[in-house]
């Protein structure tokens, strides 16, 4: 069996039109002599309201029953989808996790799909049938609905092709695909036609926008390739595959650029062990993320500087968690608002040297200022002030030749 998977996003089916449209790729596909799986997310908005319904009822709403109000917005996408592919004259109805069912374990509102019955999609299938499966929910083995996060049907489409070993997982969205830089910073944004899962785990920043980045987890542990492309516009996608699938890996393959961060530094640490662990520790109890970190290297032995960012709405919490701690001393405690993380990512970067200088080389050239330098095998990442972002993207993008041509 040539079995693909076909996802669609709230975007995807957020009109009646948008159904009848996607009805209509769904065909193209059958009539291509696919076996049509199609798992659907709930229409754009619709998630939304049923959990602002929740919360008008209480403020606790029971975690039981949020997983059943919530997942409702799926069934009525998949009875749609279905409805007209009947009208069409083709066999199709929907499918909810319970009645396949697919088994989540964990806790509700954030489960994980751990298992998936095939026998009765197979049975469907092979009668010529096309299942319209519900995203983003599952039933757990007491027979409670369940819901895997926000954005949780990216998964549901993933683990869908994973057990019933699809040639294809197709994400379709209301974007034409992963792009080198944010389009919307950055006119010369180009489509990535290829893209390894590590780089789009690095690239969350844009990557998330495209799909849930847990999703592009469970594809890589299960080397499932992935393509994202707009249901709106029919041109190719991006795929998403392992690295081996790559030839002609360039460089650098995408640039990344976070908004709202901010810089914190202490200013003549005692320098002993534990120090770190004891300001890091009442932040991350606090639910602060915490993101670049680098501690210089203590001159006379004594003292040392730490810098880390966080978000910007974390500033305040930070700076009082950070006044009131006990178990530190410090001189002085620094805070900047306005900076930014721009970071270029590509796994191209292992075995070419001197990628490094070029970055610093052409930020130096625009005479924008380095402040934090962090790195990894695949990513470099500066901060610089928020000012010189799209100074410092139209740089890179030029001298990593991500440049559109047209
Ligand atoms: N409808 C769900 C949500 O809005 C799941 C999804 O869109 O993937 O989070
Ligand atoms: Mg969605």
């Amino acid at each position: 069996m040539k079995i693909v998977v076909l996802k669609f996003g709230g975007t995807s089916v957020g009109t009646i039109e948008k159904i009848k449209n996607v009805a209509k790729i769904i065909s193209n596909y059958k009539k291509r002599r696919y076996e049509v799986i199609v798992v659907s997310s709930a229409m754009s908005g619709v998630t939304n309201e049923l959990i602002n319904k929740s919360n008008k009822i209480s403020k606790n709403f029971s975690e039981t029953e949020y997983d059943v109000i919530v997942s409702s917005g799926e069934q009525v996408a998949c009875s749609l989808i279905a409805g007209r592919l009947i009208d069409k004259g083709f066999k199709s109805r929907s499918w909810l996790s319970w009645q396949i069912p697919i088994i989540t374990k964990g806790p509700h509102k954030n489960s994980r799909i751990s298992q998936i019955n095939k026998s009765k999609i197979i049975k469907y299938l092979k009668e010529g049938g096309i299942p319209i499966i519900a995203g983003f929910q599952g039933v757990n083995n007491e027979s409670r609905i369940t819901t895997i996060g926000r954005g949780g049907s990216d998964a549901s489409a993933i683990m869908i092709a994973k057990f019933f070993k699809a040639e294809r997982c197709i994400i379709y969205t209301d974007v034409e695909g992963v792009f080198t830089t944010d389009p919307n910073k950055l006119k010369k944004a180009n489509k990535i036609k290829v893209i390894s899962y590590e780089e789009m785990l690095e690239m969350a920043s844009l990557g998330a926008k495209v799909m849930q980045p847990v999703s592009i987890q469970d594809a890589r542990l299960n080397r499932i390739d992935i393509e994202v492309k707009s249901s709106f516009i029919k041109k190719p996608g991006t795929l998403i595959t392992k690295r081996s699938n790559i030839i002609n890996n360039k460089i650098v393959t995408g640039i990344s650029s976070t908004q709202n961060d901010s810089k914190v530094s202490l200013i003549g640490v005692k320098d002993k062990p534990g120090v770190a662990a004891s300001i890091f520790k009442p932040l991350s109890k606090n639910l602060i993320n915490v993101d670049m970190v680098v501690q210089n290297i203590s001159a006379n032995g004594k003292e040392t500087d730490l810098t880390f960012t966080i978000k910007t709405e974390d500033l305040n919490k930070t700076k009082k968690i950070i006044e009131l701690n006990r178990n530190i001393r410090f001189r002085k405690l620094l805070l900047k608002k306005d900076v930014s993380k721009i970071s270029i990512i590509g796994v191209g970067m292992i075995t070419t040297p001197g990628v490094t200088f070029r970055m610093f080389q052409t930020l130096a050239n625009k005479k924008i200022n380095i402040q934090v330098i962090s790195t990894s095998e695949i990513k470099i990442s500066v901060l610089i002030d928020k000012k010189d972002t799209k100074k410092a993207l139209i740089a890179l993008h030029k001298e990593f030749k991500l440049d559109n041509k047209e």
